[in-house]
C-alpha cells in the first residue's frame, strides 16, 4: 500500500497516530506512545502538511518517509529497541526515526544517526532539539554524525537495531558486521524495484533474511551521485 490516507483532515500528530492504529499498521502501545511523543510536525519542512500519509521532499534529493513506513519500521524493530539497547539509523535525514529510537532505548541506551549531507545533519539536530528526544541529545546518549552510512558507525557497535532509510543495491557488509548476534536490521534493498528486508543475526552469527514488503526509497549512494540526482 502506497498511501493510507490523504488530504488535510488529519491536522494533529495524535490524529495521525490514531489513523495508523485504525489501519492496523501500529500494533503496539509502545510504538503508538513513541509516535505520539515525537511530533512529526517538528521534522517536516515549513509549509508542508506533516500528518498526511505521504513522503515529503526535504531538499538534496532526499525525502522524509511516509508515516506508515516509519510505523512499519518501528514495529519491526520494537523488540530490538528496548531500554538500554544500541540503535543505528543510517540515512537519518530529518532525524525523525533517530528521535523515536532514542526515546525507546532511553538514556541507558545509545542511539546514533548517520547522514552524508552535512546540512541535513545540522537541521536534524535542530529538529531533535525541538522534540521530546532533546534531553537524550543533551545527555549524549543520542548523536548524529556526518559520514557515509554504508560504513556504519563502529564506535557504538554492536547494534541491537539497525535501520537503513535509503535503498542499497546490496546489504553493506560493514552493517552486517556491526549487527549484534540476536539483533535485527531493517533495510530496503534494490534499485528501481526494492524490497524492505528484515535481516536477523542469529546467536551463532549466521544471518536470516526475509522480505517484508515492496517499497520505494531514495538510493543509498555516494553524496555526489545523490546531489546529481543519479
Ligand atoms: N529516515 C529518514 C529518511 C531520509 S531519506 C527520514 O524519514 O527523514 C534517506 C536519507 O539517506 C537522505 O537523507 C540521504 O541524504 C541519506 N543517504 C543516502 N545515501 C547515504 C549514505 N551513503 N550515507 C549516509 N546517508 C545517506
Amino acid at each position: 500500500m502506497e498511501q493510507y490516507w490523504s488530504g488535510s483532515a488529519i491536522n494533529k500528530n495524535k490524529g495521525m497516530v490514531e489513523n495508523l492504529q485504525n489501519y492496523g499498521i501500529i500494533k503496539s502501545r509502545k510504538v503508538a506512545e513513541t509516535m505520539e511523543n515525537i511530533d512529526r510536525g517538528v521534522f517536516v519542512p515549513n509549509g508542508a502538511q506533516p500528518y498526511i500519509d505521504s513522503p515529503m521532499a526535504i531538499g538534496y534529493n532526499a525525502t522524509i518517509s511516509a508515516p506508515h513506513m516509519h510505523a512499519i519500521c518501528l514495529q519491526l524493530l520494537e523488540n530490538y529497541l528496548q531500554p538500554g539497547m544500541h540503535a543505528l539509523d543510517v540515512g537519518s535525514g530529518t532525524g525523525y526515526l533517530t528521535a523515536c529510537f532514542a526515546l525507546m532505548v532511553g538514556s541507558n541506551g545509545r542511539t546514533v544517526g548517520v547522514e552524508h549531507i552535512p546540512e541535513l545533519v545540522s537541521s536534524s539536530i535542530k529538529n531533535i532539539e525541538k522534540s521530546a528526544a532533546a534531553p537524550l541529545l543533551k545527555d549524549g546518549s543520542l548523536s548524529v554524525h556526518d559520514c557515509d552510512g554504508r560504513q556504519g558507525w563502529p564506535d557504538f557497535a554492536p547494534y541491537d537495531a539497525i535501520h537503513v532509510g535509503a535503498a542499497a543495491p546490496e546489504i553493506p557488509q560493514p552493517l552486517i558486521d556491526q549487527l549484534k548476534p540476536g539483533g535485527r536490521m531493517v533495510i530496503p534493498v534494490g534499485n528501481a524495484l526494492q524490497d524492505l528486508k528484515v535481516v536477523d543475526k542469529n546467536s551463532d552469527g549466521s544471518i536470516s533474511i526475509r522480505t517484508e514488503t515492496s517499497v520505494r526509497y531514495v538510493p543509498l549512494t555516494s553524496k555526489e551521485a545523490q546531489l546529481n540526482g543519479e
